[in-house]
């Protein structure tokens, strides 16, 4: 059994895959989720990658979560922070829901994986941890001030994490895709995404592929 790798998000889109490429790989791969369980049966089942839902806004959940997969799979030597979400709106029109649903959802999810993480990845002298922020934290994008300043946190938090865990072999990299095609994505209105696309030098959208290769290069 390889070491053991935890991609939240992990059953759809860009989090599926990372997932298949670590499996690829040799990693032992756990891919968590929040509701769809339809996506992540159909995930599961076509890879063989075990599956675990918890909500990554709540800390005791994850406190929970990382336990129950120690103890299937074991240790847990890298984590994927890919979860997330987007409540678009602009700012005159967002209400607090949507404002902190993002924040939890995208940012303080980093705090609870990597806290319920750090200890056994510090007393084992490794870890590998990438977390999935966004172009639209680096630049901003209209009509999502909570996702930016979510996205942006990351590239801070990682950044101090980072820091932190050189000296016990612990490496944190954040990786600020532009736009990919996935759910997500989908969600956008065509006639925007056609604008978004022709400011994409390479004239598409990125493949989540593009993304999974990146993380292998950081955690190998
Ligand atoms: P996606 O296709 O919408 O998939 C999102 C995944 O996250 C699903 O597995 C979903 O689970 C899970 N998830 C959402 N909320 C969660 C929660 N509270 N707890 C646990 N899991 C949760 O998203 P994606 O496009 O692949 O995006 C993945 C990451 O890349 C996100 O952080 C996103 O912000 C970032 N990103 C995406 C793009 C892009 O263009 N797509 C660009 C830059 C950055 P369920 O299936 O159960 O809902």
């Amino acid at each position: 059994m390889g070491r053991v790798a935890v991609v939240t998000g992990g059953t759809r889109g860009i989090g599926e895959a990372i997932c298949l490429r670590l499996k690829d790989a040799g990693y032992t791969v756990a891919a968590t989720y929040a509701g769809n369980d339809e996506s992540a049966n159909a995930f599961s089942e076509k890879s063989g990658i075990a599956v675990f839902k918890f909500d990554v806004s709540d800390f005791e959940a994850c406190e929970a979560g990382i336990a129950k997969i120690e103890a299937e799979l074991g240790p847990v030597d890298v984590l994927v922070n890919n979860a997330g979400i987007t409540r678009d709106g602009t700012m005159h029109k967002m209400n607090f829901e949507r404002w902190n649903e993002v924040i939890q959802t995208n940012l303080s999810s980093c705090f609870n994986m990597c806290r319920s993480v750090i200890d056994g990845m510090r007393e084992r002298n490794f870890g590998r941890i990438v977390n999935i922020g966004s172009v639209n934290g680096r630049a901003g994008q209209y009509g999502q001030v909570n996702y930016a300043a979510a996205k942006s946190g990351i590239h801070g938090f990682t950044k101090a994490l980072a820091l932190e865990g050189a000296s016990k072999n612990i490496t944190v990299n954040a990786i600020a895709p532009g736009y990919v095609l996935t759910d997500m994505v989908r969600k956008v209105p065509q006639e925007i995404l056609d604008k978004i696309v022709k400011t994409i030098p390479v004239g598409r959208l990125g493949d989540p592929d593009d993304i999974a290769r990146s993380v292998m290069f950081l955690i190998e």
